[in-house]
């Protein structure tokens, strides 16, 4: 059995973002992806309707159902929806001190649309941040969740609530033609990349990112080795992603399919 990612994220019926982002970029990690739902959403690739969060009980129920056969070696978790859940994967975590933890910062939808109570799921994060391998904010999510505008001072108060790894990614940063990610490990920069700033926007892209990561990590990379893989993978899945609607957010392209 391939090692197992258990991903505690929404369901988003485009099928770009949420947890079949998180399916399909963890297959093409190599790795086997699991799911606890955390919320149906309501949406398409413009925009964000509404959505349901899973109860912390249920949550917990389809965890701990995987957990007894699954060969589980990572977690990764996007939409949460409550700090309800927030809390239950915290306790969850704290009862599997060996798994590895990503944490993709999630606050709202790339086209704009509420995921949550910004302001409560903020203040709930700071129970995962220590938890987690590595946290992948982009600029956006880095300044919500520490207040600061300034990147390094942001990456330092993260360290300082008890942060081990940090990707910063920086799609949101005013750059017209190139994205330029930082990886920082115990309050060090220990790697950076910049790609060519592709056109248009992107629905799942940060989802992928983080999940193809927990997918090596699963498989035994390193961190800074399994942050490149899945940034030069990346890459690649968004200058092939498809235009669902003329005013929509692109949806990034996970399996090379030949035709
Ligand atoms: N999770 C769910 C269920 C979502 O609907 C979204 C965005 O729409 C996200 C996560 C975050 O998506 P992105 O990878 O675009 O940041």
């Amino acid at each position: 059995m391939r090692p197992t990612v258990l991903c505690f994220s929404g369901l988003d019926p485009s099928g770009g973002a949420g947890l079949q982002a998180d399916i399909e970029s963890i297959g093409q990690s190599g790795a086997h992806a699991a799911i606890a739902c955390t919320a149906l959403t309501i949406q398409n690739s413009q925009q964000v309707f509404g959505f349901e969060a899973t109860s912390k009980e249920l949550l917990l129920a389809q965890a701990n159902a995987v957990v007894v056969d699954l060969p589980i070696k990572c977690v990764k978790s996007g939409m949460l929806g409550t700090t309800e859940n927030i809390a239950a994967l915290a306790q969850f975590l704290r009862e599997h001190p060996d798994y590895q933890y990503v944490l993709d910062p999630v606050l709202v939808a790339n086209s704009g649309g509420s995921l949550g109570d910004q302001a409560t799921l903020v203040k709930a994060f700071v129970e995962l941040i220590p938890l987690a391998t590595v946290i992948t904010p982009n600029t956006v999510e880095l300044r919500a969740l520490t207040g600061l505008d300034n990147i390094e001072d942001a990456t330092q108060k993260l360290f300082d609530m008890g942060a081990q790894a940090i990707l910063v990614k920086g799609g949101h940063e005013a750059t017209p033609d190139h994205i330029h990610n930082q990886l920082f490990i115990k309050g060090e920069l220990v790697a950076e990349s910049t790609c060519p700033r592709l056109e248009g926007e992107y629905h799942g892209s940060g989802c992928s990112l983080a999940s193809y990561i927990a997918g090596r990590l699963a498989l035994g990379d390193d961190l800074k080795i399994a942050v490149q893989h899945a940034e030069v993978w990346l890459f690649d899945v968004l200058k092939q992603a498809e235009m669902p609607a003329p005013n929509g957010q692109k949806i990034p392209k996970r399996f090379k399919v030949e035709v």
